[in-house]
């Protein structure tokens, strides 16, 4: 059985920290990759050795397959991680490392192959029986007769990039009218995005709620679930918040959820990690959506509640070992929230904002977990996707747990740039996330950017004049400076402590 010693992790940020502390408390070594943009960043600094890949821009850099691998064989590297996004779906860099002699960690190319390709995936399940959203079950070439399949799916539908991810390549068509001029845009879309132009149809569900399931198999046939995760609070169909368990699954639900799930993963001979992801209406029924063949960003509400630890597991599965728990092993123990700080302006409809880390201070506390990538003084690079953290809570029940995460986003300090965090909170705090009662129109529904327009209390209005005195006296004293808008919302936080 292949021990593995030394790790390469080809990725960067938080996931690449992630994954590289897991591994050095398993005793291996690791190894990070970085452009010339993330030169300083922390998991250059964590690893035991680092390798520079090239210029920023992904394709010369994180995407450079043969790079990697040539810095495998330098450094006597047995093993690469992927994290997410970059080469973690990418079957052919799969089938490079494996015929190098390098362990992949992550299913076999096949499996990823049958799971990137949507259409592939839903041919593959379509022998079992796992309820799927109706639509065309193959690329479309013919758009007179697509025309007719739309409508008697009914509008609105869903026009999909077979090979589309992160949220992109996906067109919501209202009515016949439209159908033919974005069945256009949409394939031509496809084409310089993903380098594939197969796209299909599906039925639009207008208010459905993202529940996915965590599964684990190992080389000797063995599947487990891990339960739920919740991540219907989205823009641009792309997660912001998510937690484990969902509030709407009964355990029967559950149950029926996990046993499919672990079935889609046996339609494509799967091990490793990975996720299935299905989309429920409104009368709790549930449709196979896609399977993500990787680790998944918000794979921590899922350790916080089983604790079990991913990565290790993935490593484990990769050395050819067995699972050392089964299905009625495991338990969901107390409730976990995500929300993804990104470096992107809510006010300004989520448009990535790059910049300085002017100020960087993280919450910290039992049950209060933070996974990001950077540092105080560093900047965004605007090569990347935004993502600065994931702020994780723990907590016995999910009332608990909310509160938590909005105390934990209070301490967290970020300034410099425009951030996620008070949209988070606006969330935390809005009575249809509390009552569980969301789907993935939350964003939709409920959020303008009023909304975010801080609104002092009594005490702080106090706080806050008891600065202008402050600054008055320091004037009046013969300070010149000026008083810069993050100075003063440090400041509001010293003196909050004075008079406390
Ligand atoms: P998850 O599916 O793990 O919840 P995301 O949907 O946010 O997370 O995707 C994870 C990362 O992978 C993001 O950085 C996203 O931009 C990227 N990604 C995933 N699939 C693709 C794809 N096909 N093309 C481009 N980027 C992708
Ligand atoms: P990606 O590969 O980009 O993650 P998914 O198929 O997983 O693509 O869909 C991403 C998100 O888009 C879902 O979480 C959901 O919000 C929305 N979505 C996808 N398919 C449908 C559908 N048929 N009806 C309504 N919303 C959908
Ligand atoms: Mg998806």
């Amino acid at each position: 059985m292949p021990k593995i010693k030394k790790l390469l992790v080809a990725n960067r940020g938080e996931i690449s920290l992630r994954i590289m502390r897991t591994a050095r408390q398993m005793g291996i070594k690791t190894v990070a990759v970085y452009s010339e943009a993330d030169r300083n960043a922390p998991h250059v600094k964590f690893a035991d050795e680092a390798v520079c890949l090239g210029p920023p821009p992904s394709n010369q850099s994180y995407l450079h397959a043969e790079k990697i691998i040539a810095a495998c064989k330098n450094l006597q590297v047995d093993a690469i991680h992927p994290g997410y996004g970059f080469l973690s779906e990418n079957a052919v860099f799969a089938k490079m490392v494996t015929d190098a002699g390098i362990i992949f960690i992550g299913p076999s190319p096949q499996s990823i192959e049958v799971m990137g390709s949507k259409l592939a995936a839903k041919n593959a399940v379509s022998k079992y029986d796992i309820p799927m959203v109706p639509g065309t079950d193959e690329a479309i070439s013919d758009i007179p007769k697509a025309k007719i399949k739309a409508a008697e799916i009914g509008y609105p539908i869903l026009i999909k990039a077979s090979a589309g991810g992160g949220g992109k390549g996906m067109r919501i068509v209202e009515n016949e009218q439209e159908f033919e001029e974005q069945m256009h845009r949409a394939i031509s879309e496809a084409q310089s995005a993903f380098g594939d132009g197969a796209v299909f149809i599906e039925k639009y569900i207008t208010s459905p709620k993202h529940i996915e399931i965590q599964v684990l198999g190992d080389q000797h046939g063995n599947t487990v679930y891990l339960f739920e995760r919740e991540c219907s609070i989205q823009r641009r169909h792309q997660k912001v918040v998510e937690e484990a368990p969902s509030p709407v699954v009964s355990e029967k639900m559950r149950q029926a959820m996990g046993q499919a799930a672990v079935m889609v993963a046996k339609a494509c001979n799967y091990y490793g990690a990975g996720t299935v992801e299905f989309i429920v209406d409104e009368h709790l029924d549930f449709f196979f959506l896609e399977m993500n063949t990787r680790l998944q960003v918000e794979h921590p509400v899922t350790e916080m509640i089983t604790g079990k630890d991913l990565v290790k597991e993935q490593i484990l599965i990769a050395e050819g070992l067995p699972l050392s728990f089964s299905q009625d092993d495991l338990k969901i123990n107390g409730h976990s929230l995500e929300i993804r700080v990104y470096a992107e302006d809510p006010k300004n409809n989520f448009l990535p904002d790059i910049g300085n880390l002017q100020t960087y201070i993280r919450p910290h506390g039992p049950g209060i977990r933070v996974d990001d990538g950077f540092e105080q003084g560093m900047d965004i690079p605007i090569y990347y996707d935004p993502m600065i953290a994931k702020l994780i809570v723990h907590d016995e029940t999910r009332e608990k747990a909310i509160q938590k995460m909005i105390n934990a986003i209070a301490d967290y300090q970020i300034t410099g740039i425009e951030t996620t965090l008070a949209f988070c909170r606006f969330v935390m705090e809005h009575e249809s996330f509390v009552s569980g009662k969301f789907d993935t129109k939350f964003v939709e529904r409920y959020f303008s950017p009023e909304k975010l327009e801080i609104k002092w209390t009594e005490e702080e209005l106090t706080l806050i004049s008891g600065f202008a005195v402050e600054i008055f006296e320091k004037k009046k004293n013969g300070f010149k400076g000026a008083i810069s808008k993050d100075t003063a919302l440090s400041q509001r936080t010293n003196w909050k402590n004075r008079l406390i």
